[in-house]
C-alpha cells in the first residue's frame, strides 16, 4: 500500500477526530481487500463469519479496555449520541417516573430536552449561570428518580468531570468525547454511551456499554430499534450495523491496546494537556476560558486577550499545518481538541507558535 499518502496535518478537530496513521492505512487496505478475502470491507455481509468476528472483537475490546464487568453488553448503533439522548429516557425512565440531569453544556442541554419529551425531568445541577465554564459540585441527586445523567466531558466548553458524582440511583453517562481517555469504574454506570467519532473511531457508530439487568423495567412498549435490551440480546445485529465504522473503531481500539491501554493513554494525554495549558497560563496574550480545576484534557478552550489579533494568529497556525482549532461556532475563540491519537509533536508545534506569537505581540 505504498501509494497511499497523506499530507501531514496537525489535526485538532473536535470531531470527527484524528485517528492513528496506522489505522488509516489498515482501513484503506481493508476497503480494497478485507483480510485477503478478495472482498472489500464495504461489500461483505454483516452476517458473514469474518464480520461476526470483527463485531465480537470490537465488543470485547470495549469491555477489555474499560475493564467492564463480564455481564455488561456492548452494542454499536447508528443515529449518533444524539439519538442516544432520546433512547436513554425511553429505556431507563419508568412510565410516570422521572429522571435527574446535570446540565454542563450544549450536549447536556440537548439530552435534557429529549428527556423532557419522555417524562418528568429535573435538572439537579447546572453551570449555565457562568456559560458552562465550570463543573457543578456539591449537589444532591434525588433517590426517587429513575436515573441520573451527566456528560463526562463538555466538548464545546472544554470542561471535564474529574470526579464523578456519587449517586443513589443508576448513573447514565454521555462519554462521547472522553471515552478511553482515562480509566473509569464501569460498574458504577448503568450505561455509558458515546458517538464513536470523538475518541474511538469514525462517524457512523455510537457505542452503548450497559448492564442488561437494569433494562426492561420501565413498563414502556418500545420499537425494537429503540430498545437497548433488544439490541443487546441480538448482539448488535438486530439490523445491519454500521459495518465500516465498527471495523475502524475495532482497529483504533487495537491500537489503544498496543499503546498500553487506557491507563497508559491517560498519562500521555495528561502530558499533552499540561504542555498546552502551561503555555496558555504562561503567555499573557492567551487566556483559558474555564475554571482551572475543571479543565478538559481532551478539549482545551482559550481566547486571545486582544481579539483584534485573531487574523494574525490564525495565519500563523494555518501556515504551520494546524487544522481545526477555531472554537465552536457558538462560542468563538479557540479550541484545541487533543483526542487520543493526536501526537505530542502536534502539541509542541502549537505551543512553539504560541510562544512565537506571544514574543511578537506580547
Ligand atoms: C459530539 C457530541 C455529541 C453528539 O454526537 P452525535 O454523534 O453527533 O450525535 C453528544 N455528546 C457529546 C459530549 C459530544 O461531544
Amino acid at each position: 500500500m505504498s501509494h497511499i499518502t497523506k499530507v501531514k496535518v496537525h489535526n485538532y478537530s473536535a470531531g470527527p477526530c484524528i485517528l492513528p496513521q496506522e489505522v488509516f492505512e489498515q482501513a484503506a487496505q481493508a476497503v480494497l481487500d478485507f483480510e485477503g478475502s478478495g472482498l472489500s470491507i464495504l461489500e461483505i455481509s454483516h452476517r458473514s463469519k469474518p464480520f461476526e468476528a470483527v463485531m465480537a472483537k470490537a465488543q470485547s475490546l470495549v469491555k477489555e479496555l474499560l475493564g467492564a464487568p463480564e455481564h455488561y453488553q456492548v452494542v454499536f448503533l447508528g443515529g449518533g449520541a444524539s439519538l442516544g439522548f432520546h433512547m436513554v429516557p425511553l429505556n431507563y425512565m419508568k412510565v410516570g417516573g422521572k429522571s435527574a440531569y446535570a446540565n454542563t453544556g450544549e450536549w447536556a442541554t440537548r439530552a435534557i430536552k429529549e428527556s423532557k419529551l419522555v417524562g418528568d425531568t429535573v435538572v439537579v445541577a447546572s453551570s449555565e449561570d457562568k456559560n458552562f465554564s465550570y463543573i457543578p459540585k456539591g449537589f444532591d441527586i434525588p433517590a426517587d428518580a429513575d436515573y441520573f445523567h451527566f456528560t463526562s466531558n463538555n466538548t464545546i466548553f472544554g470542561t471535564q468531570w474529574k470526579q464523578f458524582p456519587k449517586s443513589p440511583i443508576p448513573v447514565v453517562c454521555d462519554m462521547s468525547s472522553d471515552i478511553f481517555s482515562r480509566p473509569v469504574n464501569v460498574a458504577d454506570f448503568a450505561l455509558i454511551y458515546g458517538g464513536a467519532q470523538k475518541n474511538m473511531g469514525p462517524a457512523g457508530a455510537t457505542v452503548y456499554l450497559f448492564d442488561p439487568e437494569r433494562l426492561g423495567a420501565t413498563g414502556r412498549k418500545l420499537s425494537p430499534m429503540l430498545d437497548l435490551k433488544n439490541h443487546g440480546a441480538k448482539e448488535s445485529m438486530y439490523n445491519t450495523p454500521p459495518v465500516f465504522a465498527v471495523y475502524v473503531s475495532m482497529l483504533t481500539m487495537e491500537w489503544m491496546k498496543r499503546m498500553g491501554g487506557v491507563a497508559a493513554i491517560e498519562k500521555r494525554n495528561a502530558v499533552r494537556a499540561k504542555l498546552l495549558y502551561d503555555a496558555i497560563d504562561r503567555l499573557p496574550v492567551f487566556r483559558g476560558t474555564t475554571a482551572v480545576e475543571d479543565r478538559s484534557v481532551m478539549n482545551a478552550t482559550f481566547v486571545l486577550t486582544d481579539a483584534a489579533l485573531e487574523p494574525t494568529f490564525d495565519a500563523l497556525w494555518k501556515e504551520a499545518g494546524i487544522s481545526g482549532i477555531r472554537g465552536h461556532r457558538s462560542l468563538g475563540g479557540y479550541r484545541a481538541s487533543m483526542y487520543n491519537a493526536l501526537p505530542i509533536e502536534s502539541v509542541q508545534v502549537l505551543v512553539d507558535l504560541m510562544e512565537e506569537f506571544a514574543r511578537k505581540h506580547g
